[in-house]
């Protein structure tokens, strides 16, 4: 993978930059998870320093701030420590760039036809009058999308200090002695989940599974679950699983009410925290149950706080598991928190993600 370190001389380089700004709304308008935003900081301070000419592309897909950055600008330029530009859309970016002012910022790029269909045509625009592109953007890694695979065919490209952080952490996981190596997967959507723990089968120690996944397993293994929330095709996706194997920890009790597993039980969490306890290394992604609940919440933040006491590296992920941990005040008691969701897992599966297949085919001349 090619990566930023490696461009030598970026003075009056004019430099395409995906950035990851992707973060939940409040209700009221406040950004939730700042730590994604000021994790691009790194790359584009660099960049400004260096004396390059930055325009970044990012999507947002949070509805109610009507998937644009306008509403968002007052705080992304308190998180970024300076204002930026902002350019609604990208016919802009040509003029701007003739009188260039400072690092600038295209709204939405999903806003844009051919950025999902990886548009080649699309790509061409997006890098007209630019002279290289930087990915950023970890977690939009596992899409085919045009400012994060197509692009890399007109322009040279490289991975940022995020991007390069993220693969240098997650392949450390995957890569880590067995021994000692504890996944520890929960939450809902077997999809992308179920792939990881094949995966992690001859690679971990222990795989601690809770949340929806359990539910999933349950189910498969022809146990009774009530009405307690499923995926849909998880006993397609357990196949060829054995799921009996005693490496898969399953939860020896649950919190059940009326009728619905909606969080691991006491004894399970007594059982995960002493494995967690003498692990070397943890991986964890998904909540042990549904955590938004305060009456649900103790198997993942019992879990978390486990974790966090052990002498083991740690590593998390996912959109939800990182808000719990935030809830409660544990986000720097990690070694490394990841900005993906679904890059993050498709990685852990041992999967190609275009976007970082992408940064390693370009001939670059
Ligand atoms: P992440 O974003 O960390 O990858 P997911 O999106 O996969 O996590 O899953 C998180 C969601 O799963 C939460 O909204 C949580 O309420 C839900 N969840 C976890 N366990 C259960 C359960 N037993 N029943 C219903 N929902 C659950
Ligand atoms: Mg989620």
């Amino acid at each position: 993978m090619r990566t930023l370190r490696e461009i030598t001389d970026l003075k009056d380089k004019k430099v395409l930059l995906r950035v990851d700004f992707d973060i939940p709304v409040s209700d009221g308008g406040q950004i939730e998870e700042a730590f994604r935003i000021k994790k691009q900081k790194e790359t584009l301070d660099y960049l400004v320093n260096q004396g390059a000419k930055v325009v970044m592309v990012a999507h947002v897909s949070d509805e109610s701030v009507g998937q644009s950055f306008t509403a968002l600008l007052p705080q992304l330029h308190l998180l970024l420590g300076y204002e930026v530009n902002f350019l609604k859309t990208l016919p802009e970016v040509g003029s701007y760039m003739e009188h260039y002012a400072g690092p600038a910022l295209l709204d939405n790029i999903r806003q844009n036809a051919g950025e999902k269909e990886n548009d080649p045509e699309f790509a061409k625009k997006l890098a007209a009058g630019f002279d290289i592109y930087v990915n950023n953007d970890f977690a939009v890694c596992h899409r085919n999308h045009a400012s994060v695979s197509a692009i890399t065919k007109v322009l040279p490209s490289y991975a940022g200090f995020l991007i390069e952080e993220e693969v240098a952490k997650l392949q450390g996981v995957i890569d880590a002695p067995k021994n000692g190596k504890v996944l520890i997967m929960g939450g809902a959507k077997a999809s992308t989940k179920i792939p990881v723990i094949k995966n992690f089968l001859s690679k971990a120690d222990k795989i601690l599974v809770g949340g929806v996944i359990a539910n999933d397993i349950l189910k498969a293994k022809g146990q009774d679950v009530g009405d307690s929330v499923v995926d849909e095709n998880a006993s397609e996706l357990l196949a060829g699983l054995d799921l009996n194997n005693s490496q898969l920890a399953m939860p020896k009790d649950y919190n059940i009410s009326q009728n619905n597993i909606l969080d691991i039980g006491p004894e399970a969490i007594k059982e995960f925290s002493e494995i967690i306890k003498n692990s070397k290394i943890i991986i964890w992604n998904g909540p042990m149950g549904m955590f938004e609940d305060d009456k649900f919440a103790d198997g993942t933040n019992k879990i978390a706080q486990a974790i966090t006491e052990s002498s083991a590296a740690k590593i998390v992920g996912g959109g939800d598991t990182v808000s719990a941990i935030d809830k409660i005040g544990l986000m720097d008691k990690f070694d490394f928190v990841s900005t993906g969701g679904g890059a993050m897992l498709s990685f852990l599966a041992g999967e190609k993600l275009p976007g970082l297949e992408a940064l390693s085919y370009y001939d670059n001349k």
